[in-house]
């Protein structure tokens, strides 16, 4: 047989580890396939970093599923940047994937959900939003997605509402409620599923309420979505 039809069993390197993100009351992970982000999610935010909150349609960019950082750990300061900011978001992690998911369908795609922080190199992504150059290395760094267990929506039911916050050292700096969101989950899962084929495995950040602002070595966030999941988060 020939190298390009034979079954390949065997790596000339080690496969890398899955990714896998602990559930709420649960001792099995949820294994994490692709990591999807939403951009300005919620109007007061949209409106802090100088954009129109109307109504556009959602856009979407990636971090790496080996960004995520599993509940409990400490984030370390990444390089090459001297303005990190925090950004609280409700998590939605999918059981189930698709394409041209109806909004009345997607729910049934949720497993469950968590809150994370999508850590942002804001100076590299101002200066990738001047030059039209992609968010990658302002999003999709090490570390760059502290997030907490996954409670399974089983438990919980799909929030539409709830109060969405973030603290530094104590003080409140972002607070919002879920029914702020300019685009509900249904329909951010809804519109994922026409620009790419979803799977379970899937976690979707679904954007950040008002207040981002910069966080410092040594700093303490705490944040959570009441009635969802909390999480504290320690800056190296
Ligand atoms: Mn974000």
């Amino acid at each position: 047989m020939d190298a390009q039809h034979r079954t390949i069993m065997e790596t000339i390197i080690p496969p890398p580890l899955p990714v896998l993100l602990p559930i709420s009351g649960s001792l099995v992970g949820f294994p994490v396939r692709r990591v999807y982000c939403v951009g300005r999610n919620y109007a007061a935010h949209a409106i802090e970093m100088g954009h129109d909150p109307d109504r556009e349609p959602p856009f979407f960019f990636q971090k790496n599923p080996d960004n995520l950082l599993a509940a409990g750990s400490a984030f370390p300061y990444p390089p090459l940047t001297a303005d990190v900011h925090h950004e609280v978001e409700l998590v939605v992690a999918l059981k189930r994937g698709g394409t041209d998911i109806a909004v009345e369908d997607a729910l049934d795609c949720v497993y469950g959900y968590a809150v994370g922080i999508d850590f942002t190199r804001r100076d590299l992504q101002a200066e990738a939003k001047k030059a039209g150059k992609p968010w990658a290395a302002a999003k999709a760094f090490e570390h760059s997605a502290p997030i907490s267990a996954i409670t399974p929506a089983e438990a919980i039911g799909h929030p539409v509402n709830g109060n969405i916050w973030l603290k530094v050292n104590g003080e409140l700096r972002q607070q919002g409620d879920l029914d702020q969101m300019i685009w509900k989950v249904p329909e951010i899962i809804a519109e994922l599923s026409k620009l790419f084929t979803l799977a379970p495995g899937d976690v979707i950040m679904t954007g950040t309420p008002s207040g981002v602002g910069a966080v410092a070595r040594g700093d303490e966030v705490t944040c959570g979505v009441d009635g969802v999941a909390a999480l504290a988060v320690h800056v190296l």
